[in-house]
């Protein structure tokens, strides 16, 4: 099978409880909007306990990773991070994912276009708002840190999540959407976007 055009790839987001709390939507919306990204998929709910924990279970490395990442974290900033085994971050993270992520009503879309899913992790920015580039959503609009949110033992507030790899959209996409809620259709900005010849812009 011939390798899909990367202009068709596709990425899940979710703006968190606190995304909508701080009334940010119209701003992460746009975001992604002006890069030329196609809006394909959205709805509002209020995500079950069960749904976000089976959502980072989808990749069975996830929990070793997140625990792995926030010690690295700590290390660079030269501080001791409070706890040594990665799994056991990733098991007390999952927890709290599961009330930050139920508190509220968070916004799921999925977003297609050129490296869709890179794309979105670069404008959203790192996961810690306190060490992710400005200019990147988390880091122009939050001021969490590991350490905060670990001293009030709750999940980094980062007001979204973004798909981490074409193979984690695709499982996450079905995750959170049945097929029929999303919709192909032409965008008339991918004619400037993607079209090869540019033909019959000129009068
Ligand atoms: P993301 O892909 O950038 O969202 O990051 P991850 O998938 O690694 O982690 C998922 C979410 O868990 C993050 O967006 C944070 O809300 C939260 N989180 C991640 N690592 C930690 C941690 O070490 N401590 C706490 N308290 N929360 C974390």
């Amino acid at each position: 099978m011939a390798t899909p055009h990367p202009k068709t790839e596709r990425t899940l987001v979710v703006i968190k409880p606190d995304g909508l709390q701080r009334t940010l939507v119209g701003e992460i919306i746009q975001r992604y909007e002006r890069l030329g990204l196609k809006l394909v998929g959205m709805k509002l709910l209020v995500p079950t306990a069960s749904h976000v924990k089976a959502h980072y279970n989808l990749d069975p490395n996830w929990k070793r990773i997140v625990g792995e990442k926030s010690i690295e974290a700590y290390q660079k900033k030269g501080l001791k991070a409070p706890y040594t085994d990665p799994l056991k971050v990733g098991d007390m993270v999952i927890e709290a994912l599961q009330k930050y992520l139920t508190s509220g009503p968070v916004i799921a879309m999925v977003w297609q276009g050129a490296h869709a899913v890179k794309i979105v992790r670069k404008v959203t920015g790192g996961t810690e708002p306190l060490t992710s580039d400005v200019g990147t959503i988390r880091g122009d609009f939050v001021m969490d840190s590991y350490q905060m949110a670990d001293i009030d033992g709750r999940a980094v507030r980062n007001l979204i999540h973004a798909s981490g790899s074409v193979e984690e959209a695709n499982n996450e996409i079905k995750h959170w959407f049945k097929k029929d809620e999303l919709v192909g259709y032409r965008l008339i900005a991918e004619q400037i976007l993607y079209d090869v010849n540019l033909d019959g812009l000129l009068e």
